[in-house]
């Protein structure tokens, strides 16, 4: 039913609820309180303390217009066990006969100690008969969350209306749960649910509603996250239901880079490296998630991904979130492949120009391997025979990005294969949502010699002695990181940050050759640093947090990361794993400011405990939520109306059967399911 049939309702209202994402009747109900008033009792004003938000009713006693260098309207009421006095700062004259001596009047509103005793400024107001016959509300009223020129009063007015039509069936709000699993789990019908969080009694769990913790709620939570497992499931299902390229093996680049490879592969990359090749194999897309650690090694499974398809004549587009970790992949690919004849293509935005038309070119033309940052993703990129799409630390990308990427496949109409890989490891909970219908490898090896990082927590007060750590590490040939950390999201100042750093530590290290590397600098540049710490003459780097991924230098065997509690857990972890790459024992310090809030108390301690990447990562998804961790609140991916990973967690272990069996036996509700939450935002799956 359109907004517009409310009363009310006009064209122009509904377009501000379109605006939050209400676009029918039903979605108002989807559109939950974000809190309760109780209006249902009576409070003495004898009783009343500063703070609380109550009824109260009572005779007007004293009604004027107190003039000052803006004036007033004060009015005094007095219901027999106290006095308060009402302050309103914007009336209209009508207002003071409204409010006259003698008028009984309900008010609503948050009591507050004033000068005189207690105050309520602005209390929403009702003028009664005095014969007792306005009856008091008998459910908690709700208030919503709501935008620019939307009273609470509209609010109502349309949720009364909506509720209405609910409950003679009119608006299409179907139980779309089977029977048997609301009684398996002692749910409430949807209506019955809905009634309630719109309208609850006056005994209801506020708390838990507040929370959107109440059983009710998490009703509507499973059939959410229900919704998005679907919605995911039959993206993914679609995508393989076309056709891609087959790419047998027994092709010459893939020998030949095995062979020249200066390690083997352990056991895990094997086992991964076989599964994507099977699927590389077959004429329907493949749709791979690897998960692995930092270090496991998933570069090289990458490469040997690229290698089959340029040994069967397609084209891979490889692409990273940052740029100092795509230039990394570009460094390594092009070492290890150029020997082989291949020449990969570099895009970034920075690439700009003359460069960038011959990049273009290429990419529309013979390139075998495309490394580059989103920009792959941008408007005028054209692929010739895009074959297998890469996509390393997907989590930072959203879904709709990489369905970009596959767009571009060319003039043959088949579909890239897909393989993602996620260096953080993505909690099992989260991945059974945001990644449904995916096939998962994981790399639970990592390479031989690589020693476990101790890591020890010291406050900044012991800087000194941090220092001469690092002296010490500096002078056994070992080289180190120190890693400056800011809040502000600006390169300039962070760069800044950096400087100032560097030039204190030169001075108390005077001996030690220092490097500097963030943002700011231009990709050569970096690259220099870069080079030069590889090599060894620059012994200790002092950078921001870009290093944070894919860089890698085995003889770096100290990090230090000052104000090490402004970071979350995966920052951390990340930073981490620059270290413990070679044969020297290494150590973490991670150096804290004081005051040390609980929560970055708690992630230091766990990083201080454990170097398992999916332990972590539980354990982040527990401490911050998953929109963080996931960083794509952005993306619309994982935007939640109702459900909250972290909080539902104990829901999300039934989702995969639950979905599963609702796809068998009942698959229209699942459709329907994902209209109801999923709506328009499923224009991925609509493809
Ligand atoms: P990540 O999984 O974090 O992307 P990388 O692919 O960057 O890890 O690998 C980390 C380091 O380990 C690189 O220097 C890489 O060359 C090396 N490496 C990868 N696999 C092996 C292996 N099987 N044996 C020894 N070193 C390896
Ligand atoms: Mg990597």
């Amino acid at each position: 039913m359109a907004l517009t049939d409310l009363q009310g309702v006009g064209p122009k209202l509904a377009e501000k609820l379109e605006v939050l994402g209400i676009s029918q009747v039903s979605d108002l109900l989807f559109h939950l309180p974000i809190r309760y008033e109780d209006r249902t009792r009576i409070h003495d004003i004898g009783s009343c303390t500063p703070g609380q938000r109550v009824l109260i009713e009572g005779r007007v006693e004293h009604s004027a217009i107190v003039r000052g260098r803006r004036s007033m309207l004060v009015v005094v009421l007095f219901d027999g066990t106290g006095r308060i006095t009402l302050r309103f700062f914007h009336f209209r004259v009508y207002q003071k006969q409204q409010l006259a001596s003698g008028t009984q009047l309900r008010c609503f509103g948050e009591v507050k100690a004033g000068y005189q005793g207690l105050e309520m400024i602005h209390p929403s107001y009702q003028r009664l008969s005095g014969r007792g016959e306005e009856p008091v509300a008998d459910r908690l009223t709700p208030v919503y969350p709501s935008a620019e020129g939307l009273g609470q009063k509209n609010w109502i007015k349309m949720t009364d209306q909506a509720l209405a039509l609910m409950r003679r069936n009119q608006l299409e709000l179907e139980e779309l749960l089977p029977t048997s699993l609301l009684d398996r789990l002692n749910l409430m019908p949807l209506v019955d649910a809905l009634d309630y969080i719109h309208r609850p009694p006056p005994e209801a769990d506020v708390a838990a509603l507040i929370q959107r913790d109440h059983p009710t709620q998490k009703r509507l939570a499973l059939e959410e996250l229900l919704a998005h497992n679907l919605s995911m499931q039959k993206l993914h299902r679609l995508q393989r239901s076309r056709k891609a390229p087959s790419m047998p093996p027994g092709l010459p680049a893939e020998n030949d880079f095995r062979e020249r490879l200066p390690f083997k592969l352990t056991g895990a990359q094997e086992r991964v490296a076989r599964e994507i090749h099977v699927d590389l194999e077959q004429s329907r897309p493949m749709l791979r998630l690897v998960h692995g650690d930092v270090g496991s090694g998933k570069t090289v499974i990458a490469a040997l991904a690229a290698l089959r398809a340029v040994d069967n004549g397609y084209q891979t587009a490889i692409t990273a979130p940052t740029e100092l970790l795509a230039e990394q992949h570009f460094r390594v690919f092009s070492a290890w492949l150029e020997p082989l004849g291949i020449k990969p293509v570099w895009l970034s935005g920075k690439v700009t120009g003359k460069k960038r038309a011959e990049a273009l070119q290429r990419i529309s033309n013979d390139a075998e391997l495309v490394i580059g940052t989103h920009a792959l993703m941008q408007k005028g990129v054209k692929f010739n025979r895009l074959g297998l799409v890469i996509v390393d630390e997907q989590h930072r990308f959203g879904v709709g990005q990489r369905m970009d990427l596959l767009e571009k496949g060319g003039k043959f109409d088949q579909q890239a294969h897909q393989l993602i890989m996620t260096a953080t490891p993505i909690p099992r909970t989260l991945a059974m949502t945001a990644y449904a219908g995916m096939d998962v490898s994981v790399i639970d090896e990592l390479p031989p010699g690589r020693k476990p990082v101790t890591t020890v927590v010291m406050s900044n007060e012991r800087r000194d002695e941090i220092i001469q750590r690092v002296a010490n590490a500096c002078a056994g040939n070992q080289q180190a990181y120190w890693v400056c950390t800011l809040i502000e999201e600006s390169d300039v100042i962070e760069a800044q940050a950096a400087e100032d750093v560097a030039r204190h530590l030169q001075n108390d290290l005077k001996g030690l050759n220092i490097g500097l590397i963030h943002g700011r600098l231009k990709p050569v540049d970096k690259q220099k640093i870069m080079d030069e710490f590889k090599s060894g003459g620059i012994h200790l780097l002092v950078a921001t947090t870009v290093i944070e991924v894919g860089v890698d230098v085995p003889n770096a065997s100290l990090m230090i990361i000052e104000n090490a509690e402004r970071l979350g857990l995966a920052q951390l972890h990340q930073l981490r794993g620059r270290v413990g790459r070679g044969s020297a024992k290494s150590s973490c310090v991670l150096m804290y400011n004081r005051p040390l809030g609980d929560l970055a108390k708690q992630r230091m301690e766990i990083m201080r405990q454990t170097s398992d990447g999916f332990q972590i990562a539980e354990k982040d998804l527990e401490l911050r939520g998953p929109g963080e961790v996931l960083g794509t609140r952005q993306t619309g991916m994982l935007l939640f109306r109702v459900a909250d990973l972290a909080r539902d967690a104990s829901l999300l272990k039934m989702i995969p059967a639950v979905a599963d069996k609702l796809l068998k036996q009942h698959p229209k509700q699942a459709e329907k399911l994902i209209r109801r939450w999923i709506g328009d935002a499923s224009r991925f799956a609509g493809v």
